[in-house]
């Protein structure tokens, strides 16, 4: 099986997602070429970019991503054994493993974001249930872009076996099986803003997910109706030392709870900051808790300018706090790289009402809040920039806030 084209920026024009019917289909087919008949079903989840409200979820804060319009596709069919085949377009590995041996350490590569899932959903299976499926995996998010395509599979994976074997489980349960899975099976670490998002969300919107109790909500983020786009850009760069990095981000903003006396920094009240801050002596500390202190407090302002009125109305508003979470992240936390900072840069420069790295950090890629005719020369732009510094070329493409995990065929 060949590889699936990552979504890049063929010369004038900005890819989109291929059609989700489309994309079942081939799913749909691709499982009956490789396994010998047909699938009981297809099923899919997206993947996301946080528009805002980043390194803050280990704080108990707020953040607001969306899904966007690149899904993963399971075509899957229940066998009335134990045994469990997984198959990827995107991957030759292929695993086939007793359903009652799955077990951190079991699986290795990629399919043990699908058996993780399996695996985390147990406590769901009554005993004397057979476990038997095979599952076809086809995604469409770019792996490793920083939008979520481990979250998309794991996603995708927990609606095709909540289906397969009837489990009766929530959205929520579902989402907390793919976390359990990223972190616990296949050893990856995740905050579980990726999963909530992949399930939770709702065409049109971006989702409010509070992390400290994971209540969300949807909150209207109408782009095409409004004549606005949000252009994502994979900046291509390579990631490094990232594990590392997170850790001492997150080790740096519990020292800050720690001497402001709070359980997390959700607690401090952002009118009171600066004489909160004085308090902290060490100075890379004190702007590690600057940073999430005020992004938290930029989330409550998004959500307050989308309750009052469209996108649009406030799209000045919008942009200018995009803008202000990059250069957080980018001075205060200590989490871009050179590609990202100059994504950006070139992004503002060439007319972006706002734009900002999104995800982790350390490489990924970037979101830009554009006029829809200005996406084009805005990726242009981007490429041409990165084309001058000798640069990977980086991949832009367009997305709309989609619904999140469901059945397509
Ligand atoms: P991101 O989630 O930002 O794309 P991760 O490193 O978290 O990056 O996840 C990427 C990994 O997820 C891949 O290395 C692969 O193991 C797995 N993966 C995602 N989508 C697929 C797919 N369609 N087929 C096989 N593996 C996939
Ligand atoms: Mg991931």
């Amino acid at each position: 099986m060949s590889a699936a084209a990552t979504p890049g920026t063929p010369a004038g024009a900005l890819s989109t997602a291929p059609d989700a019917a489309e994309a079942a289909a081939r799913a749909h087919a691709l499982f009956t070429e490789s396994f010998g008949y047909e699938p009981d079903g297809v099923w899919s989840a997206p993947g996301r970019v946080n528009i805002i409200g980043e390194h803050v979820d280990y704080q108990d804060g707020l953040c607001l991503p969306m899904a966007i319009s690149h899904r993963c596709f399971a075509a899957a069919a229940r066998t009335p054994t134990d045994r469990v085949r997984l198959r990827s377009a995107q991957d030759e590995q292929v695993l086939d493993i007793d359903a009652r041996e799955l077990a951190p350490g079991a699986v290795t590569g990629w399919p043990a974001y699908v058996a993780g899932v399996l695996w985390a959903l147990g406590p769901h299976i009554s005993g004397a249930t057979t476990r038997g499926m095979d599952i076809l995996i086809d995604g469409q998010v770019p792996l490793g872009a920083g939008l979520s395509s481990s979250a998309a599979l794991e996603c995708a994976a927990a609606e095709a076996i909540e289906a397969l074997l009837s489990l009766g489980t929530t959205p929520l349960q579902r989402v907390q099986a793919a976390i359990r899975a990223e972190t616990d099976f296949a050893g990856a670490s995740t905050g579980g803003l990726d999963q909530a998002a992949s399930v939770l969300s709702r065409s049109g919107h971006a989702l409010l997910l509070d992390c400290r109790d994971f209540s969300t909500e949807p909150v209207p983020w109408d782009l095409a109706g409004q004549g606005l786009a949000l252009l994502i850009t994979d900046t291509r760069a390579e990631h490094s030392h990232v594990d590392g990095e997170y850790a001492a981000r997150r080790a740096d903003t519990e020292r800050a709870a720690e001497l402001l006396d709070v359980p997390t920094l959700r607690e401090v009240d952002p009118a009171d900051l600066e004489a909160q801050l004085a308090r902290i002596e060490d100075e890379t500390v004190r702007r590690r808790a600057r940073h999430v202190v005020t992004e938290i407090q930029r989330v409550r302002e998004v959500d307050a300018l989308l309750a009052s009125g469209s996108v649009r109305e406030h799209v000045t508003a919008l942009g200018e706090l995009l803008n202000a979470s990059h250069d957080s992240l980018r001075d205060d936390f200590e989490v871009t790289v050179p590609q990202l900072d100059l994504a950006v840069d070139a992004a503002r420069a060439a007319g972006a009402h706002g734009a900002r790295m999104t995800g982790g950090g350390f490489g990924g890629s970037i979101i830009a809040l554009v006029e829809a005719e200005q996406a084009e020369p805005v990726a242009a732009a981007i490429a041409a920039a990165f084309a001058e510094q000798g640069l990977t070329a980086p991949g832009s493409f367009l997305a709309l806030p989609s619904e999140g995990a469901g059945q397509d065929r």
